[in-house]
């Protein structure tokens, strides 16, 4: 096809209006309209020059109705302001009838995709999503609305993208993983989800992809349009669409998908399933994902300082006589309520007792429904005797490139990211000896409200004479909430500062211009977090 926003030979007709005749032999023609800057399809009759359309619809208002295999009712709103009399307004609809049911098919493509496309240009004017689709998205029936709605108004903001922006281990570490597998993007079709602020696109766009579609389901998608369209080189081989990936329809399979959908505990925020559900629409057979595969790792901790910082929080509710009233009946409740926050923080991984174990997520071949529940058998062996505290986890990610195979990871010891660890702390410790097996389980139960319940079991087994018989001496068991984890970022991170010595030794031929600025501007790069980001617990 000449042009995906172009139809010949079309037949058309003013429905609305009586007595006007069909005209036969026409062209549609999707693009931007000049007065209002907006999306719009032009018909022209025969013979006229496109310069003068004879209908014009804004497709900002606009909905169509299929009537037949080849037949669409194109209904929009229009008004006429007379001269001193007042604004009247009223529907329109036209009936467009194309040559073939392929060419319908497209048109009404055509049709959703300008419709929701954000015009280059068209500044400050938030665009309605395309209303076409009429039942739920699979978004919607499993996401609580409210849940949505906040989730959706964080990302909105500049300054959240810019927290992650300035997460330079992970920004810059997208940028190495694109520049270094260019012949996976060069001249390829790229879509990018959850595009944000745009900032991968522009990535891929750098590395020659042909076309990259940005779907950005925030306000956001505004603010991206802006910094493609002021980067007009890049831009001009992207396409903002704002809209849920669940929900747009693009016009053409993407041959590498690129995206950041990775919350804490990786899993956190439910954007790996938005991912996986872009891939089964979007992605062409045997596209490309970046990044490829995720693995939560863990590993079980002894950290008595924190328990008793832990522990100490519900003292409060210990007293007897607070103006006179007894708060004891409270304590147990404020205790274990204290324990079901997971904890963020960066700790020295020589807190750790045992080497880690993972769990790989391979986000080419699983399935949506397979992020639902995550089941991660545990077993360890303490290397040393000591009070466990615990499990701790991170996670990494694998951008499996053609050329070079990249990793981004969030382990402790390695460069803080803004996603720093997370440590599930147990309210009754288990003690075990050097050598002792610990067991377990990690049950992750995803909810609508775009986070997990976090289900942990540990247990030590039993030790030295009598072990044989079996038998499992001490089990601990917790229910955690990973939206509602404490952030425990305010002491002086003595062991944090001396990472940042190694963040400037970092991918020394491939930063992108900025981190040394960032440097002397006193702005770490891997530790950018502000207190507003840190109580949203999102990326
Ligand atoms: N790609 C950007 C932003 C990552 S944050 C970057 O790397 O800097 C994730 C973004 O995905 C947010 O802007 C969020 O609004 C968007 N997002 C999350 N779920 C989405 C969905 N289902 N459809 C479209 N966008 C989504």
């Amino acid at each position: 096809m000449a042009s995906p926003d172009l139809f010949q030979n079309v037949a058309f007709s003013d429905v609305s209006a009586a007595a006007v005749p069909a005209a036969v032999g026409a062209t549609a023609a999707f693009g931007v309209g000049a007065a209002t800057g907006g999306p719009r399809l032009s018909l022209v009759k025969a013979g006229k020059p496109e310069v003068e359309p004879t209908v014009e619809i804004d497709l900002s208002d606009a909905q169509i109705f299929k009537l037949g295999p080849s037949e669409w009712l194109c209904v929009c709103g229009e008004s006429e302001a007379k001269a001193g009399v007042e604004e009247k307004s009223f529907s329109r609809a036209i009936k467009v009838v194309l040559r073939t049911e392929a060419e319908s098919k497209a048109f009404s493509l055509a049709f959703q995709r300008w419709k929701q496309q954000v015009i280059s240009g068209k500044t400050g004017e938030p665009l309605e999503n395309g209303s076409i689709i009429a039942s739920k998205s699979k978004f919607d029936t499993k996401i609580e609305a409210s849940s949505a709605k906040m989730y959706f108004h964080y990302y909105g903001q500049l300054l959240h993208q810019q927290n992650m922006l300035q997460d330079f281990v992970r920004t810059g570490t997208y940028y190495a993983a694109v520049m270094e597998n260019r012949s996976d993007f060069a001249d390829r079709v790229v879509v990018d989800v959850g595009a944000g602020s745009g900032i991968l696109s522009l990535f891929a766009a750098q590395a020659g992809a042909r076309h990259v579609y940005a779907v950005e389901a925030s306000e956001m998608a505004e603010h991206a349009q802006r910094l493609i369209s002021g980067n007009p080189a890049l831009g001009q081989r992207i396409t903002v669409i704002k809209g849920k990936v669940e929900e747009v329809e693009l016009p053409e399979k993407a041959d590498i998908l690129i995206s950041e959908p990775m919350g804490t505990l990786l899993v956190n925020e439910r954007m790996l399933e938005s991912y996986v559900i872009a891939r089964d629409r979007f992605l062409a057979p045997g596209g490309k994902m970046f990044p490829t595969t995720g693995r939560i790792h863990m590993a079980p901790f002894s950290d008595e300082y924190l328990y008793v910082e832990m522990a100490n929080k519900g003292l409060f509710w210990q007293q007897h006589n607070f103006f006179g009233v007894d708060l004891t009946p409270l304590h147990g409740s404020a205790f274990q309520g204290y324990f079901s926050q997971p904890v963020v923080d960066a700790f020295d991984p020589r807190l750790l007792i045992s080497p880690p174990t993972y769990h790989t997520l391979d986000f080419t071949t699983m399935k949506e429904e397979d992020l639902y529940e995550i089941d991660i058998p545990l077993s360890f062996v303490a290397s040393v005797g000591t009070r466990v505290h615990g499990l701790a986890c991170w996670f990494d990610v694998l951008f499996g490139g053609s050329n070079v195979e990249r990793w981004l990871t969030t382990a402790p010891g390695s460069p803080t990211t803004h996603w720093y660890q997370l440590r599930c702390v147990l309210s009754q410790p288990l003690y075990v000896m050097a050598g002792q097996e610990i067991t377990g389980r990690l049950h992750l139960v995803a909810h609508s409200a775009q986070s997990y319940t976090i289900y942990l079991t540990m247990s030590a087994k039993m030790w030295g004479v009598g072990a044989e018989q079996g038998g499992i001496l001490q089990t601990s068991t917790g229910k955690l909430e990973l939206k509602e984890p404490y952030y425990r970022l305010s002491q002086p991170q003595s062991y944090m500062l001396s990472q940042d010595q190694q963040q400037q030794q970092q991918l020394p031929s491939l930063q992108p211009q900025g981190p040394e600025q960032q440097m002397q501007e006193g702005l770490s790069p891997g530790i950018t977090t502000d207190q507003v980001d840190q109580e949203c617990g999102l990326h």
